[in-house]
């Protein structure tokens, strides 16, 4: 007999979620990572120099705001070490032509930023942002439970606030939904650029959601991070799960079956990213219209068609560094907690196919000509970004992050494609997207489960749902314990 009621392999967020929960709820918890350190995509590492502390993988925590966990503060995470800065602006878009646009928190600052541009794109953004209002309630609701089926999905969609609107909009793709409702370029790009957010190329069906819920959730939580790095969301999680008598090993791969092996290579990846991580002297400061400005987060996308090339050139396997798609992060901006004093952590992420034509090893040998090139088609957008800045540089090919991480398969970040077929109902298998599998005592949570990728814990939540009431217990067992107590 084990002396554990839960095995959990894996402790990435979603999982030590899962775990947590079940760990609050009474049952006895045990965690086995492979890796060195707990976290996985949410993990934090000294990757240039001793003192620099940053994220290999994610740093924004945006999509776990609305999760019920924090939205109600399920299991009281600030008592752990969580604390999240809210970074104003937002971000900041310089264009090549000296033009630039700014999200600030604000709606009505940004709206007079899209008004430099375009009256009546300001006024389309006010209405996009009113629109996912009438769309929140519903698809919070389907992120927040197991998926329903697709018939289901779209008799609850029609019979909400949009009505048939909101059916056309989630059939169709985020660029036709971002070229009907805004006019100008820039102001295009820019929507362009936070739609992509979650690597879904924007040209696919049923992609047309994203326009609202990724836009709506910049406007509402910011490019929001955790002070003091990445892992202090895992870190948080795995004191709780310990706090219950649970125990978290490093290092203990669990060994996979063959042919649950077979049935991964299946799996269609998604957009893979490319991350170089500089140590820097200042933070960059980025051009913009209203005089240089050190910001969080720096959106590079020059247009719709820059995106459309950089998709063609991702789906042929080939290196475009013309005009490339850019997510630049400098998080020191309002976490100085994460550098010597004065010093600054910066991730210069583009969007650039594992898949080579020549094959995935490539990566090895161009990678670093790749990062040189990346930082030089930035530092136009800057005042000051140059090698006298660099203090040191680790790069991270979409090879090397399938290497520090095997969730990260065939360098896919966010758990593998979203498209429709892996989506949703058919999320990871058709039949088995409810988070138990053909194996009785079995669960899967995760970034392959629905809602899919990025730091939302809702994979987590969810499958601790499904798991505490196939136990008898339920999610409410975990978030008041106490009054469990008293009731037996
Ligand atoms: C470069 C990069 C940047 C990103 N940026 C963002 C961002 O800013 N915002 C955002 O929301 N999302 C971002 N993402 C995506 C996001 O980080 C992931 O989708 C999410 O963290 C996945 O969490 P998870 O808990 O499902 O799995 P993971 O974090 O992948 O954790 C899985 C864990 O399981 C372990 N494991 C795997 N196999 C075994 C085994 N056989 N035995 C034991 N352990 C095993 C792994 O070592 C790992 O620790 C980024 C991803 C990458 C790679």
């Amino acid at each position: 007999m084990s002396d554990w009621d839960i095995i959990v392999a894996g402790a990435g967020h979603n999982s030590l979620l899962t775990a947590a929960y079940a760990a609050r709820a009474g049952f006895k918890v045990m965690v086995l990572e492979g890796a060195r350190e707990i976290g996985g995509d949410t993990s934090c590492e000294e990757m240039t120099l001793p003192g620099f502390i940053h994220d290999p993988c994610a740093t924004a925590h945006n999509l776990i705001q609305s999760n019920p966990l924090m939205r109600e503060n399920e299991l009281q995470l600030d008592r752990y070490g969580l604390k999240y800065l809210y970074p104003d602006p937002v971000f900041a878009m310089p264009f090549r032509d000296g033009r630039s646009i700014t999200m600030w928190r604000d709606l009505d600052r940004t709206c007079a930023e899209l008004a430099r541009f375009s009256q009546a794109d300001a006024q389309a953004y006010r209405a996009l942002l009113s629109d996912w209002q009438g769309l929140a309630p519903i698809v919070n609701d389907e992120r927040e439970h197991p998926p329903r089926p697709p018939a289901e999905v779209i008799a609850r969609t029609r019979a909400g606030a949009l009505g048939d609107r909101g059916v056309a909009i989630r059939q169709a793709t985020a660029l036709d939904i971002i070229c009907e409702r805004f006019q100008e370029q820039h102001v295009r790009a820019f929507f362009a650029w936070i739609a992509f957010m979650t690597l879904h190329p924007l040209d696919e069906p049923q992609t047309g959601m994203l326009a609202f819920s990724l836009v709506a959730g910049r406007q509402r939580f910011s490019w929001i991070l955790p002070e003091g790095g990445s892992n202090r969301l895992p870190l948080a999680l795995a004191r709780i799960i310990q706090e219950q008598g649970g125990e978290i090993m490093t290092s203990t791969p669990e060994n996979l079956p063959a042919d649950y092996l077979a049935g991964i290579a299946r799996w269609k990846p998604s957009v893979t990213m490319f991350a170089a991580h500089y140590s820097l002297d200042e933070p960059p400061r980025f051009k913009t219209e209203a005089g240089p400005m050190a910001s969080v987060t720096m959106a590079g996308l020059e247009s719709i068609g820059a995106l459309q090339r950089m998709l063609a050139a991702f789906r042929a396997g080939r290196l475009e560094l013309e005009d490339p798609v850019i997510l630049a992060l400098t998080p020191t901006v309002i976490d100085p907690s994460r550098a010597p004093a004065g010093k600054h952590t910066f991730k210069l992420i583009s969007f650039l196919p594992y898949a080579l034509a020549e094959g995935p090893e490539r990566w090895d040998a161009v990678k670093e000509d790749v990062a040189d090139q990346l930082f030089e088609s930035i530092a136009p957008l800057t005042t000051n970004l140059s090698k006298r800045i660099v203090l040191g540089r680790t790069v991270n090919s979409p090879l090397d992050l399938e290497r520090r991480n095997p969730a990260n398969w065939r360098g896919s970040c966010h758990g593998g494609a979203s498209t429709p077929e892996q989506s949703g109902w058919y999320r990871p298998v058709e039949g088995w997207s409810s988070y138990r599998t053909p194996v009785a005592g079995l669960y899967q949570t995760g970034a392959c489960t629905h809602p899919g990728g990025s730091v939302s814990g809702l994979p987590g939540r969810n499958c601790a749902a499904i798991l505490l009431e196939d136990l008898g217990s339920s999610l409410q067992d975990a978030i008041h314990p106490r009054e469990k107590e008293t009731v037996i």
